[in-house]
């Protein structure tokens, strides 16, 4: 079992990783109001990834939770959420800030820690896909328009994933939904190996 946090010191807010198949993924909120972007790559073909609208279709769902699978561009599943005690999870937005800068706070962008964690395994910045954005709130009104909320996630709130294939995973700790002065953004994760 291998246990991290991931936060914003030292600009430590990301990594990647390799989740073998039947393995399982456990992230946590360890003090409420965090978020965390997530993308996925068959770690035998990085060509097939994680794909938001294979997911939105199959799913019929635009917070994905406990039962919902995440899907790849070719239509296999990638991850299966086991567990989800928190229930608001987005599909649709991609890893902050689209840009790839750091943004005011100093805080390095989701986007920019994929790019430096994911090169570690040949992933370039335009092979990146939208992310599966854990904790993250994002509502959509009767007109269609999309506003992100502040998370409401709770100290404790854990989601668990296993996985359908051998996986790269990208993660990060993400400061774009609003981070309160001097809080820092953490995130905890657990591989824990099938076998
Ligand atoms: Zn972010």
């Amino acid at each position: 079992m291998v246990t991290a946090q991931l936060d914003d010191k030292n600009t430590k807010n990301g990594c990647a990783f390799v989740l073998r198949k039947g393995d399982t993924l456990q992230v946590i909120d360890p003090t409420g109001g965090n978020t965390c972007n997530m993308v996925l790559f068959n770690a035998r073909d990085i060509r097939e990834k994680m794909c938001s609208g294979k997911t939105l279709e199959f799913e019929k769902n635009i917070q994905p939770t406990t039962g919902n699978t995440l899907w790849s561009n070719r239509s296999n599943k990638l991850l299966e959420i086991v567990k989800d005690t928190h229930g608001n999870n987005d599909v649709l937005m991609p890893p902050c800030p689209s840009s790839g800068k750091s943004n005011d706070t100093g805080f390095a962008s989701c986007l920019s820690q994929m790019i430096e964690r994911l090169g570690n395994f040949s992933i370039a910045k335009d092979d990146i896909p939208d992310s599966f954005n854990i904790f993250k709130k994002v509502m959509v009104d009767g007109s269609g328009s999309l506003t992100a909320q502040k998370p409401s996630s709770k100290a404790g709130d854990t989601i668990l994933f296993r996985a359908n294939m051998d996986l790269i995973v990208g993660l990060t700790a993400c400061d774009a939904a609003g981070r309160e002065k001097d809080k820092i953004n953490s995130i905890y994760y657990e591989v824990i190996c099938a076998d």
